[in-house]
């Protein structure tokens, strides 16, 4: 990086700090001339067969997506509702017996517990579990190897994690980690074969390439959604909002039937669960049960949108808190038993804030009107209830359906302040400490409590206004509190009208949503994009920065560039995958690795050999496993006759160069690439403005670009991490 940069822009790069352990995906399909062959011998049935395996699989992730949805939903709801009938137990005995602390002590053990072990698996078996995925995903999706992201391994953690977190009081939702659920589920299916199991069904054997994974975990996620929401059409519009670039009809379809398989799935088996088989009202994890209110007036779109203005004010506020903690814990709490030791702070002190509510805001009510299954008397007189503790006492999604469903007397003032204010802190402390843990339902709870709020002030000050339902402004302020969070829009719409299940809150929800983003905008970026971003991913956003729009591939590229030539001697390439760690490689005529820069034609010193193809780290790597070396270099053929199934094979380990033994004869002799390289690879001219190359990149999913000149000679490389430094000018 040179000093030829503007000084905005010097600046800027130099803030941009991109890690090491991101990788690319190679969504760009090797059109080599095996490629070719393997198609020019697929028969026409042989396409067929493939394309009818495709939905199968999509079939298979669908369905397995929806079992695993119930195995949480039976894991949370057996859980927590121990550890709530045990505390209300002692609510119950203590009350008469003057023993709170006692109760309290149990809350917080149980809490304590939970959160321990579910923390203690993720920090020890899968840290890339923690939180809800969703940012993780939004990186597979867009074409950067997430490490160990969608690994069996981290499935099972997830699993278990968000059982724990929940059951272990954590202001956190078991939905958001559906969505990661649903995409290993997906990567796992599709290949057919599990390298933490050490099996292979010898099956799907032409998904495994990173193309095909890719479309199957944007189904998988769909199906997260799908199944976390009862939003089959959210959940196809989540894939394509987090991954547009490589959309088409084909693939909607079959993602809108896995998701369609997930939620279907699902409802089946919690129908029986719940002893009303086939009766399919349980599409989702959540659902946010039927609105009585299903009007409003148009004056009312105006205080929507002010609502939706405080949804992107509080959501900004809520991201730029958590951004400075998530900054201080990568600089202070680095050691695991610090990671578990946070988690358990925050679940205790969680359980210590839930019981001051409790203590302090009863809101006894007259038995009759009791909603829930365990009401507690508390301190209440005989024959009535504390409705406050018989909300506070539930998990955080059935605290969600009463904020938008009880009776306008069940909150209090104070306590929807209490748990708005609660919430608040306690989920953005919560986000990002090592336990899974999704984000929607504290943001539900947080805007919903405010919007319950809002709904209580219109009916006090406009008495007459029966319109004024606060279950109805509930709603609306848990959708500007996570619309102004998270800054998804149309999938975001969608998911919450369909959980609704009532289109005629669609506008409003709508218009609350937008406004939420446009305002969150104006201060900082979405949640997921802020971890993404401090996780130094080379995350490719929409468009380029219209900064760094004034820049052209000269300024942009690496140089000098490691290339090949199209035979080339063994031992040169052994050096090379040792010694460097690119993972893409030009391949040219008419250049001598050996000849010192100042011998060259003078025109020629800055370039690096007339461009013929591109060869991955990964296919040389199964060419020097293979052995297709030849004796002589005048000897234009490959020894072994390989098929691209053998690149297939491998996938996605590939054995490291450090394994691979070659013997001192083997480094003399010649590899021919021709037949390996991608002759078509994308190149682009030495004049080609930033935004072009950004605008391939993103449209296609690219890993690497050769920069060439008039001659077609070889003068730079492109990859996503040097455009991903230019990206938040
Ligand atoms: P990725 O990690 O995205 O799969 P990569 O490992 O090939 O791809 P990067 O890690 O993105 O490449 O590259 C780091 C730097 O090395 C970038 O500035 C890139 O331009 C440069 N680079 C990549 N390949 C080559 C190469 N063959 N010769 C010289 N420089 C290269």
């Amino acid at each position: 990086m040179g000093d030829q940069y503007p000084e905005i822009i010097q600046e800027g790069v130099e803030n941009t700090c991109l890690s090491n352990l991101y990788e690319s995906l190679d969504y760009d399909p090797v059109e080599n001339s095996i490629y070719e062959k393997e198609l020019i011998d697929r028969t026409k049935w042989k396409t067929i067969y493939i394309g009818m395996v495709r939905w199968f699989v999509m079939f298979s992730i669908g369905v397995l997506t929806g079992l695993i949805a119930c195995l949480i939903d039976y894991g949370v709801t057996s859980a927590a509702g121990f550890k709530f009938y045990q505390i209300k137990h002692y609510f119950n005995i203590c009350n008469r017996h003057n023993c709170l602390g006692i109760t309290f002590l149990i809350w917080i053990a149980f809490n304590a517990g939970f959160s321990a072990l579910g923390s203690i698996a993720t920090v020890i078996f899968a840290p890339v579990a923690s939180g809800s995925g969703i940012p993780q995903i939004k990186c597979f999706l867009n074409g950067v190897k997430v490490p160990k992201v969608v690994r069996l391994k981290t499935l099972v953690v997830k699993v278990f994690g968000v059982v724990c977190a929940v059951a272990g009081g954590l202001a956190v939702g078991k939905e958001g980690p559906m969505i990661h659920s649903g995409a290993v589920v997906a990567a796992g299916i599709s290949q057919g074969r599990s390298s933490s199991l050490r099996f292979d069904l010898n099956v799907f054997e032409f998904f495994r390439t990173d193309t095909e994974k890719r479309d199957f975990v944007s189904g998988g996620a769909a199906a997260g959604v799908a199944a976390a929401f009862g939003a089959p059409v959210g959940g196809v519009l989540f894939s394509l909002e987090e991954g547009a670039s490589f959309w088409n009809q084909a693939l909607t379809w079959k993602i809108f039937f896995c998701s369609m398989m997930s939620t279907f799935t699902l409802n089946i088996v919690r129908s029986y669960i719940k002893q009303h088989p086939w009766e399919l009202t349980y599409p989702g994890l959540i659902n946010f049960g039927k609105f009585t209110f299903n009007y409003y007036s148009g004056q009312e779109l105006v205080i929507f949108i002010l609502m939706g203005v405080v949804g992107g004010l509080l959501g900004s506020l809520f991201n730029s808190i958590n951004h400075r903690l998530t900054i201080f814990r990568q600089k202070y709490i680095k050691t695991k038993v610090c990671q578990v030791l946070e988690t358990i702070l925050v679940s205790v002190i969680t359980a210590a804030l839930s019981f001051l509510i409790i203590y302090y805001n009863q809101n006894c009510l007259p038995m009759k009107e009791a909603p829930a299954q365990y009401n507690m008397q508390f301190y209440c007189a005989d024959g009535e209830y504390s409705s406050t503790a018989t909300i506070i006492l539930q998990t955080p999604e059935e605290m969600v359906k009463s904020l938008f469903h009880e009776e306008t007397t069940s909150f209090k003032r104070e306590t929807l302040l209490f748990i708005c204010l609660c919430y608040f802190i306690m989920s953005l402390w919560t986000y990002g400490l090592l336990i899974p843990s999704g984000l929607f339902i504290p943001c539900f709870l947080i805007g919903g409590a405010w919007g319950r709020l809002v709904g209580l002030f219109m009916r006090y000050i406009f008495p007459d206004m029966k319109l004024a339902d606060p279950g109805k402004y509930a709603l609306i302020g848990a959708a500007a509190m996570l619309g102004g969070v998270v800054r998804m829009t149309i999938s975001l719409t969608v998911i919450i009208i369909e959980a609704t299940a009532n289109i005629s809150y669609g506008l409003p929800i709508m218009l609350t949503i937008i406004m939420a983003k446009w305002v969150g905008d104006c201060f900082n970026e979405g949640i997921y994009d802020i971890h993404i971003h401090l996780g130094g991913v080379p995350l490719l956003g929409w468009q380029p920065s219209d900064l760094a729009s004034s820049l052209n591939a000269n300024e942009v590229m690496s140089h000098p560039v490691t290339v090949l030539q199209r035979v080339e001697q063994v031992g040169r390439v052994m050096d090379i995958l040792l010694h460097e760690s690119h993972n893409g490689f030009p391949v040219v005529d008419n250049y001598d690795p050996y000849a010192p820069m100042h011998m060259r034609n003078p025109d020629e010193s800055n370039t690096f050999g007339t461009y013929r193809g591109m060869i991955l780290r990964t296919q040389l790597l199964v060419l020097l496993k293979m052995k297709a070396f030849n004796e002589r270099e005048d000897l234009f053929h490959t020894i072994r006759n390989l098929h691209n199934k053998d690149f297939r094979e491998e996938y996605p380990r590939f054995q490291p160069i450090h394994k691979i033994n070659i013997s001192s004869n083997e480094r003399k002799m010649h590899i021919d690439l021709t037949s390996f390289m991608n002759p078509g690879a994308y190149t682009v001219s030495d004049c080609a403005t930033y935004s072009r190359i950004f605008r391939l990149f993103r449209a296609l999913g690219l890993r690497h670009v050769t920069v060439i000149n008039a001659e077609h000679q070889v003068c730079g490389i492109v990859t996503r991490k040097d455009l991903a430094r230019f990206a938040n000018l």
